[in-house]
């Protein structure tokens, strides 16, 4: 059995880091961010799926820091439009005005086809291998933004009743895309590195 101690995730995002920490504390793995671990890049994601930037990500952290590192790529996909924003949801619309245009493109679609999700790839890479995990959160868009939490697509999101944007972080790390990659990343870690 080889054993895992430390992993350095691509990111110096601050929510993604402590999520991920308190889901992977369980196996005793230290998580750093890519900052404490020395890595200063930030590689063109130019692959055709989250699967594909998440490894992009990664590997350009771990050819720096040589150490096992964890990289996530994230967005919204919305069957009525054909999937999009997709890989480019962080690029869709200047940053806060990503609801109104969503909200604009969606305004004639009826409500059966509304339906929508995000999605999750994370990467683990080592020195042996690379594998990808995912995750994925279903829901509709609404027709109007609610709610003040959450970032992004959060505010027309709607999951059961509510918004993700009207839910605690507590509420949404429970049901979120990135939950959902992060425990099927648990049980990779756990079936192959730990005790
Ligand atoms: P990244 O993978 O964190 O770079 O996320 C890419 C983009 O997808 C973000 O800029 C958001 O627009 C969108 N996104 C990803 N996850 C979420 C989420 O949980 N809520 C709202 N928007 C999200």
């Amino acid at each position: 059995m080889i054993m895992l101690k430390k992993l350095v995730m691509a990111t110096n995002n601050a929510n993604k880091l402590s999520e991920t920490r308190e889901i992977l504390a369980p196996l005793g793995i230290e998580v750093l961010s890519q900052r404490e671990a020395g890595a200063d890049v930030e590689p063109e994601e130019n692959g055709s799926t989250f699967a594909e930037n998440a490894m992009i990500k990664a590997k350009a952290v771990y050819d720096i820091v040589k150490l096992p590192v964890i990289a996530d790529d994230s967005g919204l996909c919305v069957d009525a439009l054909d999937g999009a924003p997709g890989i480019y949801s962080a690029r869709f619309a200047p940053k806060g005005e990503e609801c109104a245009k969503l909200l604009e493109a969606m305004k004639d679609i009826p409500d059966e086809s509304r339906r929508a999700y995000f999605e999750c790839s994370i990467a683990f890479k080592d020195g042996n291998e690379t594998k990808t995990v995912s995750g994925a959160c279903i829901g509709k868009i609404g027709y109007e933004s609610k709610g003040t939490n959450g970032f992004g697509y959060d505010p027309v999101f709607v999951y059961g009743d509510r918004t993700l944007a009207e839910m605690s972080a507590e509420e949404k790390n429970k049901i979120s895309h990135r939950a959902a990659a992060l425990k099927n990343l648990y049980d990779y870690l756990n079936e192959r590195y730990c005790d």
